[in-house]
């Protein structure tokens, strides 16, 4: 708790706040440390894309590059 609290200080200090991204950044990885990209969260995609709003009304998950038609339903997706 004392460790946390000195890194608050210091941000408030610094008039910096502290924003939530941050907070969780700060959360230990160690029980994905052996995928091939131990520092990237396993809810994080690797490559950009947009969820297919077509498909996401029918309670699928469908990434579409933006530009691209949805594989499942070929709604455009920009
Ligand atoms: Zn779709």
């Amino acid at each position: 708790m004392s460790a946390n609290f000195g890194r608050y200080e210091i941000l408030r200090r610094l008039g910096i706040e502290q924003l939530p991204a941050l907070v969780a950044a700060e959360e230990p990885v160690d029980e994905v440390s052996d995928g091939p990209f131990p520092n990237i969260p396993l809810t994080t995609m690797p490559v950009p894309g947009r969820r297919c709003p077509a498909c996401a009304l029918k309670g699928q998950t469908v990434w579409v590059i933006p530009g691209k038609r949805c594989p499942q339903c070929g709604t455009p997706v920009r």
